[in-house]
Order: C-alpha cells, then structure tokens, then sequence
C-alpha cells in the first residue's frame, strides 16, 4: 500500500528507502482504486468523487455531527486561494490520504494538508487570453485515480498532476477554447477512465460526453449528444475508428444546425455500478432562438444514460423537448431506491431537479418517466408534464415570439417566462437523503423577459438569438432550499434566502442538511423539519457544494467560500439586486469544539 517512511526504521533501511523514494523522483500516497471510488459514499474516511459518491446522493454516513452536536461546530482551518482574481468558487473539496485537493477560479487547484490546512503545493494553469468562459472563470472540482488528481480548463484541457508533488504528469488539450469550448465540471472515473464533457453550449460547441484512459489521458471513446454526429472510439495507438451515429442525422434538426447544436455537457456526469450507466445532463440547443430550429433537437436539454464499456447512448429522456429558453437540462441525474408506495416493489429510480422547473423521477434502467412535478412556485412556460406521453404540456404564449413574424424582421415578441433561464435549479447540486427519503434543492423562484433575434453561427461569437433580462419574482426571497418527497411529488419544507442560491447541498445520517448561501454563510439545517440549527459566515459568499469526512471518529466538514458565477454576469435586475456581494476565495473547515 503505501510506501511511507517509519521513524522507527533503522538508519541504513532509512537511507536505503530514501534514495528509492529519491529515484523514483516521486514520493507514493495510498493509489485511488477503482473499487475505492465505488465504495466511496460508504467509506467515511475519504471524499474521492464529485458528488461524494459516483451516483451524486451528496449524503454522508456519518453521526458524529447531528442536530444535538452541530450547535458546537467551529472552524478547524481556513486557507486562502490568493491571488489578485478571485471571482467564482464552485469547487467541491476532494479528500484522500491525509490531503484536500480543491480546484479555485482561474484554473487553480491546492493540495492542503486536511488537518491542519497547511499548504502541499498549488498549480495555476497557464491561460490563454481570448478563453471563453461563458458564466464565470470557475471550476467545480477534480477527479483522483491512482497517485494522480485531474482537472478540466478553461482553455478546453486537461491536467492530470501527481498528489504529493503537484507536478503535472499528463496533459492534452480536449478542443478548441477558440471555438468557445472550455471546462468547468469535474471530471468523475468510471472503471479506470476519466469522464468528460465540454462547456461553450453558448457558442455553438457540440456537447458530449468522453472516456479517457486516466492514467494517461489517451482517448477511448467520445459520444456526441447531438443527434447526427458520429461516435468514435480509440485502439491503443489511438487510431479513431467510427463507432455509430449518436440517433439519426436530421430526425430532429432542421439542415445543418446540428453541426452547431450546442446541448454542451458542461455539468460532467454521474455514474450507477448497479446498472452500469454514465448519466449526463445536456445543456440548451443553439442557438436560443427555437423558431430557427424546428423539432426536439435531441440529445439537448435532455438526460443520456451511456453504456462505459461502449460509448453508446442506451436511453435518453429529455426534460425540455424543442427548448426556447436556455433550460439547459445539464441538471445532475442522481440514482436512488424507493418502495413503490402500491405495490411495495423496490424501484431503481434517478431524480432530476431540472433547470425548467420540473423535478424528474426516471426509472433509471431504461429513462421511463416515473413522475414529475414543479419544485418552484411559478413555471410558464409549461402547464404540467403529462406523465403518460413523458412529454411537457406547453403553454405556447410562453414561448418568445419568432424574430421572421414581426414587422422589422429584428426582433419577436417579448414573453415574460418563469423559470428565468437561470433556472428553478443551475448548477447547485441537489442531494438525496436515504434516511428521511427527501431531495433537498436549492432552487430560486425568478423570471424573465425573453425575445429572440435572428442569428447566424460564426466561430467564437455569441450563439443566441435571444435578448433577456431577470427579474425577481418576489420582493423578500430568490432562494429557497426545499425538501422535495420524490414519490409523493411533494415540497415537505423549504428554507427561504434573499439572494439567489448558487451552493451545492450535502446531507448525513446526523439528520442534517448543510448549505451555503451568497450572503456568505454555511447553513446547518434539520434534515426532517428544515429548521435552521447553525450558521457560520464564511466571509464571501458561498457558491459550492459541502463535503464531510472523519479522521479517527472526529467528524470534519469543507465548503469553498467565494462570491460569483453567472448571477452577476447574467442576471440582470437580480445582479444588481445583489450587486452588495463581496467577492473571495477560500476554503474553510469545521469541527466539533471539545470544551
Ligand atoms: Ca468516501
Ligand atoms: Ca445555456
């Protein structure tokens, strides 16, 4: 396991292992297993994937911190990631081997000592100048496989560095950043390949979804999710050789606007050992303008299930089929059990807090819809999912007018449409509760005046057709963290905040539910009834997912602490509405006081 030096080691056995370790250039941490990652939502010790766990339930184990103890929750450490640029955090802390390894804005990742905070080493990518990040300069977190921790940037690459060095052991450049193409999701490994997808879903990239070797980054399949592009996979030599169609070439694309169909997989995935299935969210289709694109425009706005050991798409299920308003349906799928209340069956299920408003359960062998229902107050521009057909029943005056049926040809009707398109839910991660068998989301109640705009696709520009503004819906609230019952379809409880929620959600058999919120605090809430038993203000705001573990029976929990993403850049009257914000860019660490 692990080749560690003991003190007790006689000097000659000493010296002797040291120049090993010396020539081997590299000290050795304890490898990231395959079976490791597997086990990981059980094993309390380490956090070795995004979404604690590949199938993305964000739920803890642990007890040690519940709602008796939590009021005796104090910060063990805080480090800073520096810098002059700050901007966005929406990192999730990865835990291994006595080390935190957090990614930070700009293309950054740490490696901190888990203890005591102390820094290990850092890296900072070097960016080129023209990247096109469209929603901020973030990145939501790396991926740790043997003695390698790997992360996407915003200049479309990966890099994979060695944990206790920080040297960088492999790299390659994924796509084009000229071409909008970028990355901001953590990547997840699934039997020793590193999965990935793409972001720029705003310039017209095509979203997909890719298997690397994670050892060395050579390729070994990549599955477009725009119907009509070709599926490749690799030999050894890395020669490409064609692996099927993703659907039928213009089945749901008019002309050549599949070639630019966007749907960027910018989210990432996460992935069931049970049924063997990658699961990702794909993003909007471009350009915004829908009248420019009659039919579904599969794979986008939609969920695919991927077979890893094949590349191919085995079912998909789309949230908002012919999307006119930015519902990127990148929306994490996240697997879970429930007795079917009639029938007392066990039914493998996935739940889906989409963009648009609806809260998806998806039976997740085969993408049949199971039930769906809003998870926000107002939501226009359907009137219900009809859970027969599976499809949304559109209310058409919702949908922003057609730019060729005006009187200029310049500019289609204005709709006011709810959600806004930064949707009831966005990249906050929701997460899954076994023990009181809720979701918690952290969904915002806002809308938007939409109208679209003729558009033609030219490399690196904008893609959207569409002009917008956000609006609060109501005066006290954007925010809401809600307890959603995925069987019952009912909100049980809900949390409400000022400024829209942007931070992930983490949850423990302690009956707790942790947040973070814009206005800067790291919330603790009673997982049952969503009382508020502990806060704690991080100093910016907080716009990533908690994470927990446990060294020795002490209980720690991590959140990155930095105020951005795409509410101020996009978010019209609510970016000004929040404009007081304070930017930053930390980590913090919390245990329990021992008096
Ligand atoms: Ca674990
Ligand atoms: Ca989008």
């Amino acid at each position: 396991m692990r080749a560690k030096l003991q003190p007790y080691c006689r000097a000659g056995i000493l010296s002797a292992l040291a120049t090993a370790v010396m020539s081997l250039g590299t000290a050795h941490a304890a490898p990231v297993t395959d079976e490791a990652i597997v086990n990981d939502a059980k094993s309390t010790a380490d956090v070795l994937s995004f979404g604690m766990g590949t199938q993305g339930q964000r739920f803890s184990p642990l007890t040690a911190i519940n709602t008796d103890t939590v009021k005796d929750l104090v910060p063990a450490w805080t480090m800073s990631f520096g810098g002059e640029k700050q901007r966005g955090q929406e990192s999730q802390p990865l835990i291994h081997d006595g080390k935190m390894f957090v990614t930070a804005s700009y293309s950054r990742i740490f490696a901190f000592d888990a203890m005591t905070g102390k820094k290990l080493w850092k890296y900072e990518h070097r960016l080129p100048d023209g990247i096109m990040p469209c929603c901020d300069v973030v990145n939501r977190g790396a991926a740790l496989y043997d003695d390698l921790v790997i992360f996407g940037t915003l200049d479309a690459q990966l890099v994979a560095l060695n944990q206790e060095t920080g040297k960088v052991v492999w790299k390659t450049k994924v796509d084009d950043y000229k071409a909008g193409y970028s990355m901001t999701a953590a990547p997840i490994v699934v039997k020793g390949m590193l999965i990935t997808g793409v972001s720029g879903g705003e310039f017209g990239v095509v979203g997909r979804i890719e298997a690397r070797d994670a050892k060395t980054g050579k390729m070994i399949w990549s599955r477009p999710v725009v119907e009509g592009h070709m599926g490749y996979k690799y030999d050894k030599d890395g020669k490409e050789i064609e692996n099927g169609i993703s659907g039928t070439t213009n089945a749901t694309w008019p002309g050549d606007l599949w070639k630019t169909g966007g749907a960027a997989t910018w989210a990432g995935a996460t992935y069931d050992p049970e049924t063997n299935l990658i699961f990702a969210g794909t993003g909007n289709p471009a350009p915004w303008n829908s009248h420019a694109r009659p039919g579904d425009n599969l794979f986008s706005s939609s969920t695919v299930a991927i077979d890893p050991d094949t590349g191919k798409i085995v079912w998909h299920y789309q949230t908002t089929p012919h999307d006119g308003w930015d519902f990127d349906g990148v929306n994490e799928f996240v697997s879970f059990d429930y007795k079917d209340p009639s029938t007392g069956k066990v039914i493998k299920a996935g739940g889906k807090a989409d963009r648009n408003g609806f809260f998806f359960v998806l039976d997740r062998t085969n993408g049949k819809l199971l039930n769906a229902f809003p998870f926000v107050n107002k939501i226009t521009w359907a009137k219900s999912i009809d859970l027969k057909t599976g499809r949304p029943v559109y209310d058409d005056s919702s949908r922003p007018g057609d730019p060729a049926q005006s009187g200029d040809g310049k500019k289609g009707s204005v709709v006011t449409s709810a959600p806004s398109f930064l949707g009831g839910k966005n990249q906050q991660q929701i997460a899954y509760n076994p023990t009181t068998g809720y979701f918690y989301v952290p969904a915002n109640e806002w809308e938007m005046d939409i109208w679209n705009e003729p558009i033609s696709y030219k490399k690196g520009a904008a893609y959207l057709g569409a002009g917008f503004t956000i609006k609060a819906i109501n005066e006290e609230y954007i925010g809401a963290l809600r307890a959603v019952d995925p069987v019952s379809g009912k909100i049980v409880w809900e949390n409400k905040n000022y400024a829209p929620l942007w931070g992930g959600v983490l949850t423990t058999a302690g009956g707790l539910t942790f947040y973070g919120t814009p206005e800067g605090y790291l919330k603790a809430l009673d997982a049952k009834t969503g009382k508020e038993v502990w806060s704690f203000q991080t100093g910016s705001g907080v716009v990533a997912p908690p994470v927990t573990w446990e060294v020795n029976g002490e209980q720690f929990i991590a959140v990155a602490s930095g105020w951005g993403g795409a509410v101020p850049l996009w978010g019209g009257d609510v970016a000004r509405r929040v404009n007081f914000l304070e930017q930053g860019g930390s980590v913090w660490v919390f245990k329990l006081h021992k008096s």
